[in-house]
């Protein structure tokens, strides 16, 4: 029997994993089995998938499912739990107050959820104690955006990339970690081999195959490049005048660019004038960025030294031209959209600005709301160590394996009063921790919409049932928010009803002056939600084109941009005779966050299949260490036991390692364990690529 795969009998949604946020076809063969593929209609992949989106269906068994409730380990029905987690919130918010109690999510959750949680927590509990692992992931950008452009705006689309002559990607394994993007623009430069590719990493990672230029930047060295830039193109003559109208602090920015050190950036002057050469020499120039840039203890200056660059030259906001910062998970930005960040409020507008939660708490009808920026994730966990936070509730995030310093992490929710932890799994290492843990819908399950790195709103579908008594996220929340006495502002019946509310307050947003604005959807019906095509805003007659500042026209009070001097920082640790090798970490091609889902395929555990230390020969050499061998790697935080893989992909006396693997999958190879939990002051990102570490030979005792 012919297998009915034609596109008119697949149900299409969206990929869980990374920013670029690609459209499948999910439907079943002859044999009823799951089958995946990339929706040729999607505009961010058009029917391309990478590896782990060709593996989805491998990952959607039921064989580590959390089916039902628990409390302290043992089986509950939904009403004794949700009962316990709404009287035990309760309890604490009238002892202690509400910034007594937190939530802490993730860019897994759809939109939906991420309103619903960000709703309750900001409006009726009144505390923006809510902060979401996207902090470690692209909050520098926030700030770097909210800096220099007055909101959190990205500026381009992906086809910028594609139409621009020159894309420089820094701080971005492309290949690996957003890999359809990546194909998207192997593909633009075989249909235009005059394109022209510079990577700025200090490995040489897959992504280097397609650079016309690498330059393996020390680490830490981004801002000091991108001020000897600036300048450059000062020097040059390629300011653009007429721009710098629309832009302040332009002299100061240069001063600062001027009086910074270019050999910070352990770049020699022939890589700097050679890169200098083609920025300035081609027009059409996408400067890519991610987590290289934004993982520092310097990440908002490093993300405005990039922006200054393209303010300076009017270079933004126009086809193939502009800063564009790539998110890692499938609904960061989306996060970001309803104010998932503990110092944003809902659809982009400001916590600090009196107005906007004046209007919030309006459409609400809120009791409260909060007018202070809540406590950032690094501060979080060390607020509940402290005792100061004594109940938090965790959802579809690990941040025992995931966070800086993550044995102090799982130390302190070993000693909180009451953790709350939703997930689809009981396996990980924080739901190990929970007092209550609640069972959710996971991807193929599940309803709602999520927004893609260039701001493309997609809905995901549910194909399969709820297996046992798992729940939408959004749905749990307001069941606790109903017991906690706000039944009647949280009484949607159903995820389109969500999206609706949602849609209206990015309305109110838009009349505050906020770009963002989708409330053409607020009236949208429970029918049209469920065919709702992807999109991208703005909306309406402001569209743009879909960019967003080529006209000069910014967020600040005085309706310019602001250039920012950066004046560049080394990372905080620095490399001792005690501790003498940096550690970088990041991910690998085939696995996802801390492996709950990819580990399920087979084909994707072949690529790397255990933890590994990427070292340089020459360091490899004066330690005694072969291929294969294990290696103890111990930092100021911690200690892990990692296989030794040589590779000159590496700089000598740095060394590299994955961050995927957990408890669970590798009992000693939690990298997180080893970084220390310093932050970007403004992000409050932490610094994942710069510890420092002491390597020797692992003998087992
Ligand atoms: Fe999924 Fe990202 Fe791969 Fe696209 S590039 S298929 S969104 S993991």
């Amino acid at each position: 029997r012919p297998a009915r795969m034609d596109a008119a009998s697949m149900t299409r949604s969206t990929c869980p994993y990374c920013g670029v946020g690609c459209g499948v076809l999910i439907g079943r063969d002859a044999s009823g089995t799951v089958v995946v593929k990339g929706d040729p209609e999607h505009p961010a992949n058009f029917g391309r998938l990478c590896s782990k989106g060709t593996a989805l269906a491998e990952t959607i068994s039921l064989d580590d499912r959390l089916l039902a409730p628990r409390i302290d380990g043992r089986e509950a029905e939904w009403d004794e739990a949700l009962d316990l987690v709404a009287e035990r919130f309760s309890e604490v918010i009238a002892d202690h107050g509400p910034d007594a109690v937190a939530f802490y999510v993730s860019g897994q959750l759809l939109t939906e959820d991420y309103y619903v949680a960000n709703k309750l927590m900001k409006g009726f509990i009144g505390s923006a104690n809510i902060d979401t692992n996207s902090r470690l992931c692209m909050a520098s950008s926030v700030a770097g955006h909210r800096r220099a452009f007055g909101t959190d705006t990205v500026p381009g689309l992906y086809e910028d990339l594609e139409e621009a002559d020159l894309v420089v990607l820094t701080g971005s394994n492309l290949a690996w970690c957003h890999p359809v993007l990546y194909q998207r623009l192997v593909a633009a430069k075989t249909a235009r081999p005059e394109m022209k590719f510079v990577v700025i990493d200090p490995r040489r990672t897959a992504t280097c195959d397609i650079a016309d230029l690498h330059l393996p930047i020390a680490s830490g060295g981004d801002a000091a490049l991108f001020n000897a830039l600036l300048a450059e193109i000062e020097t040059r003559g390629a300011v653009d005048r007429a721009y710098l109208n629309h832009v302040n602090g332009f002299d100061e920015a240069l001063a600062a660019a001027r009086a910074s050190d270019p050999a910070l950036s352990g770049l020699s002057d022939e890589q700097i004038a050679a890169f200098c050469d083609l920025w300035i020499g081609t027009e059409k120039v996408v400067t890519v960025y991610s987590q290289g840039i934004n993982q520092s203890s310097s990440g908002s200056d490093k993300v405005n030294a990039i922006l200054n660059c393209h303010l300076a030259t009017g270079r933004i906001g126009k086809p193939g031209m502009g800063p564009f910062s790539v998110t890692g998970q499938p609904n960061a930005m989306g996060g970001r959209e309803v104010g998932g960040l503990a110092n944003m409020l809902a659809c982009h507008m400001d916590i600090e600005n009196p107005a906007h939660r004046a209007a919030v708490q309006g459409f609400w009808q809120a009791p409260t709301i909060a007018d202070k920026p809540g406590l950032k994730a690094v501060d979080m966990f060390r607020a509940v160590a402290e005792g100061k936070i004594k109940a938090i509730w965790i959802i579809h995030t690990n941040p025992v394996v995931s966070m800086p310093d993550a044995d102090a992490v799982r130390a302190a929710l070993e000693g909180c009063d009451f953790v709350v932890v939703s997930d689809v799994t009981d396996r990980t290492d924080t739901a190990k921790l929970a007092h209550v843990l609640l069972p959710a819908t996971a991807w193929a399950e599940k309803e709602g919409t999520v927004t893609n790195s260039d701001r493309t709103i997609s809905r995901q579908r549910r194909v399969l049932p709820a297996p046992g008594q798992a729940r939408h996220d959004w749905r749990t929340l307001a069941d606790v928010a109903c017991r906690m006495g706000w039944d009647a502002e949280f009484s949607w019946t159903l995820t389109s009803e969500v999206f609706a509310e949602y849609a209206a307050l990015s309305g109110v947003a838009g009349a505050q002056g906020v770009d963002f604005d989708i409330s053409d959807h607020a009236a949208i019906t429970p029918s049209e939600y469920a065919g709702l095509a992807p999109f991208t805003w703005p909306l309406g007659p402001a569209k743009k084109g879909g960019r967003f500042f080529a006209d000069g026209q910014f967020h600040t009070p005085d309706g310019k941009a602001r250039m920012l001097p950066i004046v560049p920082r080394a990372p905080q640790s620095a490399p001792s005779a005690d501790y003498p090798y940096r550690l970088n970490t990041g991910r690998t091609r085939d696995q996802w966050h801390t492996m709950t889902r990819t580990s399920k395929s087979a084909r994707l555990n072949q690529h790397l299949g255990e933890p590994y230390l990427e070292i340089h020969p020459l360091d490899a050499d004066a330690l005694g260490l072969g291929p294969a061998d294990l290696v103890e790697v111990t930092s100021p935080e911690g200690r892990a036991v990692l296989r030794v893989l040589l590779s000159d992909a590496v700089r000598p006396g740095e060394v590299f390692a994955p961050m995927h693997w957990t408890a669970e999958t590798a009992s000693a190879a939690r990298i997180d364990a080893l970084v220390k939990a310093v932050t970007d002051p403004v992000s409050g990102q932490p610094e994942s690529k710069a510890s420092v570490v002491a390597l020797k030979r692992f003998a087992a005792s």
